[in-house]
């Protein structure tokens, strides 16, 4: 299977207005790159990364509405999980 594949299948309508998913400041929370790094090999769309340099990043745009980060890290390192807004998100297509 592969998974880019499928996933370039699916449609996404981004709400730009308001980030469903946000992350914590690192300097809020004290476990946040062990936290973060479960994310970088969790995420089933890849989105959390880790640079060569150690730099963090997170784009909530090809987000699956899966719950994965939610359920591993809750509170510890995200500041709000929620569904984004009617009609906004992932569309799944599995044409
Ligand atoms: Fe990744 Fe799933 Fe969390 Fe979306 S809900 S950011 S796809 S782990």
């Amino acid at each position: 299977v592969n998974v880019d594949a499928k996933l370039s299948l699916n449609r996404y309508d981004v709400d730009e207005e308001a980030a469903h998913i946000e992350l914590k400041e690192p300097d809020a929370a004290p476990d946040f790159d062990r936290e973060f790094d479960k994310l970088v090999l969790a995420c089933p769309a890849g989105l959390y990364k880790r640079d060569a340099d150690g730099r963090t990043s997170f784009d909530y745009a090809g987000c699956l509405e899966c719950g994965t980060c939610r359920i591993l890290c809750g509170t510890t390192i995200l500041d709000h999980w929620n569904y984004p807004g009617p009609t906004k998100g992932v569309e799944y297509r599995w044409g």
